[in-house]
């Protein structure tokens, strides 16, 4: 919310259950106040069997949008009367949109933002020459993969606790995503062009997937969408072993900038050091 904020003010806001540690509001209502625009974005945390009735509330422009997250993306999706491709593809959207005639439109913008992330923090990556594993099944993986077929990855492999969510992934993406066994993971990560921990290990400072990043070639890219620590133990391994890394905050970042052009119809003004904010926020050094 800015100093300006006035009964015309357009209202955006974040849904996840809890949301209490959710960056978005802090990042949202700096580019607010930095763009000098009538607006606010605030957070929501409905009970996780209210989201429904909590979206149907919104229907008709009470707000102009809501990101969407844990665990309601792909209840999201469900009550949309229209979505982009990567949405659909993904299963899951963290970006809803309450047109004025009733409608809502959905969009999944963490793909796009990991795929910017990785642009910024491993320039001159080259993703149509480089096979992906994904550690990690969930609604994180599911828009990682789909944006990442897309967007023209020659192979995905999925490897994840819960063998039957990878399976799950593939069935609704198909073509070059396959699900595997941890026994396959040693082999695809020695041709690996880039590995993703898109499970919650290493949240709050544990320790990250137990895969050998060692094996991976040596110009590969390691990403962790986990950004509490910054410097999660599998990017300190990757590190270790000399490969580039790419870290979950970036990502959060870049898929933050998609929404707040849709939601408030201008891009973020790039005077306000959002990185600076959120690391701040995080209590970590910049990198
Ligand atoms: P989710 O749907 O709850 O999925 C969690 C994933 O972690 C599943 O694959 C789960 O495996 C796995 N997992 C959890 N505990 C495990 C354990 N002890 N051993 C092995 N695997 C385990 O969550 P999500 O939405 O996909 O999010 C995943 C992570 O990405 C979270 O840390 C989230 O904060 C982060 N994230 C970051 C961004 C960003 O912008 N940086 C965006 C989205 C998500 P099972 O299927 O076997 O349970």
């Amino acid at each position: 919310m800015s100093a300006t904020t006035t009964g015309a003010a357009i209202v955006a806001g974040v849904c996840g259950q809890p949301i209490r540690h959710s960056m978005s509001p802090a990042i949202h209502n700096a580019w607010i106040a930095a763009a000098g625009l009538d607006a606010a974005y605030v957070p929501f945390a409905p009970g996780e069997e209210n989201f429904e009735a909590f979206v149907e509330g919104l229907r008709g422009g009470a707000i102009r949008g809501l990101n969407v997250t844990i665990p309601f993306k792909e209840q999201a999706l469900a009550c949309a009367n229209n979505c982009s491709d990567l949405a659909r593809v993904a299963g899951a959207a963290n970006l809803l949109i309450f047109e004025a005639d009733g409608t809502i439109r959905a969009d999944n913008t963490d793909g796009p933002g990991l795929i910017q992330a990785i642009a910024a923090q491993a320039p001159g990556f080259d993703l149509a020459l480089s096979p992906v594993v994904i550690i990690g099944a969930g609604g994180a993986a599911r828009g990682a993969a789909a944006a990442l077929a897309l967007a023209g990855a020659p192979r995905i492999s999925i490897v994840n606790r819960t063998v039957a969510r990878a399976e799950a992934i593939v069935r609704s993406i198909g073509g070059v995503v396959e699900a595997v066994s941890d026994g396959e993971l040693d082999a695809l990560l020695g041709q690996a062009g880039l590995v993703i921990n898109a499970t919650s290990l290493g949240l709050g400072g544990g320790p990250g997937p137990a895969a050998r990043l060692e094996l991976t070639p040596k110009n590969a890219v390691v990403v962790d969408m986990v950004y509490k620590p910054l410097h999660t133990e599998f990017l300190r391994r990757a590190e270790a072993a000399g490969r580039r890394t790419v870290d979950g905050l970036e990502m959060l970042l870049r898929q933050a900038i998609p929404s707040f052009e849709a939601f408030f119809g201008v891009k973020p003004p790039i005077s306000v050091d959002v990185r600076a904010l959120a690391l701040a926020r995080l209590g970590e050094a910049a990198r």
